[in-house]
């Protein structure tokens, strides 16, 4: 029994409250305390990825927001100091969005947390050679148990459970920290006694990048109506010996997935990098689906030989069937 993710005895689950939104703005914001913090990934990886629980007792978002949306923390401290702002790159109070991670009642439950999940932004300046750091990540991932931190939110409606979730079947497809918002469906979908089929399809560079992956390993053993397959792409070579990636394995799977899509009750999610799109809309085009739409002048093939930056992936994109492919990707 794993309490974060499996409902202990007594506790009764909390309804999915309606759709709020902005409740704080960076004008009004609400100072949550951390209650805890923990690394997601292997220790071994060179990347650093944390799961961060917050405190929201008393704040007018306890019990309102839904898994799916996001919440906004304004970075503080050396990460909003003017003269460390070239090298941080400063962003001025201004809000960074993350997913929440948690379930709508929070990791606690009773609806009094808000968790996220936040990768540490890394990189040396081109030019000055200098090491630059994302100024919101870092100062989340810096944050201490007691810590306050502002945050605004939530925001979001689009990219939700359907009101009847029972009634559906998905197939969730994440890269990188694109994940966060999978781990609290599952675990509303699993305490809620979901009985469809679950797929999770989860592409990250190297096997030590795969967050919440005991989490993930529980559910895969505790419930039979649960896929879960990794994608792990500078390790694990596709049919053609590129990169594996996340739509490589919808190929692979696809006996499984055609018939599973084709039914009107399944819902296909996509979150992480905006890259992935394309690849997902070349299979979705191939096997024919009435997920997306083929702009006129175009078959199933043209699509397959696409420019990556070619006009007609925003057509695609915003034809395609907005109640049952959902997208949140940057
Ligand atoms: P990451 O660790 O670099 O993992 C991304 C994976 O996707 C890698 O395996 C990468 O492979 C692969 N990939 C690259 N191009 C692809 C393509 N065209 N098709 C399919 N797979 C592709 O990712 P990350 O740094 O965490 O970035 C995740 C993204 O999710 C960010 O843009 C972030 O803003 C967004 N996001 C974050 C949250 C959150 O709450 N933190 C929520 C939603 C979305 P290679 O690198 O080996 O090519």
């Amino acid at each position: 029994m794993n309490s974060e993710i499996e409902k202990p005895e007594g506790v009764s689950l909390r309804p999915i409250p309606e759709t709020a939104v902005n409740i704080y703005t960076p004008k009004n914001t609400f100072d949550a305390t951390v209650v805890s913090k923990r690394r997601i990934n292997h220790p071994s990886s060179p990347n650093y990825d944390w799961h961060i629980v917050f405190d929201i007792d008393g704040c007018d978002m306890e019990g309102k927001y839904r898994i799916g949306q996001s919440i906004g923390v304004i970075p503080a401290g050396r990460f909003n100091d003017p003269a460390l702002n070239q090298i941080h790159r400063g962003l001025n109070s201004k809000v960074r969005l993350y997913s929440i991670a948690s379930a709508s009642w929070g990791d606690s439950w009773d609806g009094k947390t808000v968790s996220i999940c936040v990768k540490r932004e890394m990189s040396e300046d081109p030019v000055t050679g200098q090491l630059v750091f994302g100024a919101a990540s870092n100062y989340i991932c810096d944050a201490k148990p007691g810590d306050k931190v502002q945050i605004t939110g939530p925001v979001g409606k689009n990219f939700l459970l359907p009101d009847d979730p029972l009634e559906h079947d998905f197939v969730f497809v994440a890269t990188g920290t694109g994940i966060a918002p999978y781990r609290g469906m599952l675990i509303e979908l699993f305490n809620a006694g979901v009985e469809r089929d679950l797929w999770l399809i989860f592409g990250v560079p190297y096997s030590t990048d795969v967050m919440y992956e005991a989490d993930f390993r529980y559910f895969e053993k505790t419930h039979s109506n649960f896929n879960f397959i990794t994608a792990i792409s500078r390790e694990q070579r596709n049919a053609k010996g590129g990169k594996r990636y996340v739509q490589d394995v919808l190929v692979e799977k696809e006996s499984e997935l055609i018939p599973l899509l084709q039914k009107q009750s399944t819902m296909l999610y996509m979150c992480g990098l905006k890259g992935m799109e394309n690849g997902i809309y070349q299979w979705l085009a191939k096997i024919n689906s009435d997920l997306i739409s083929i702009p006129e002048g175009l078959d199933a093939k043209a699509v397959q030989e696409l420019a990556r930056d070619a006009a007609e992936w925003p057509i695609i994109e915003r034809t395609r069937n907005k109640e049952r492919l959902l997208k949140e990707t940057y």
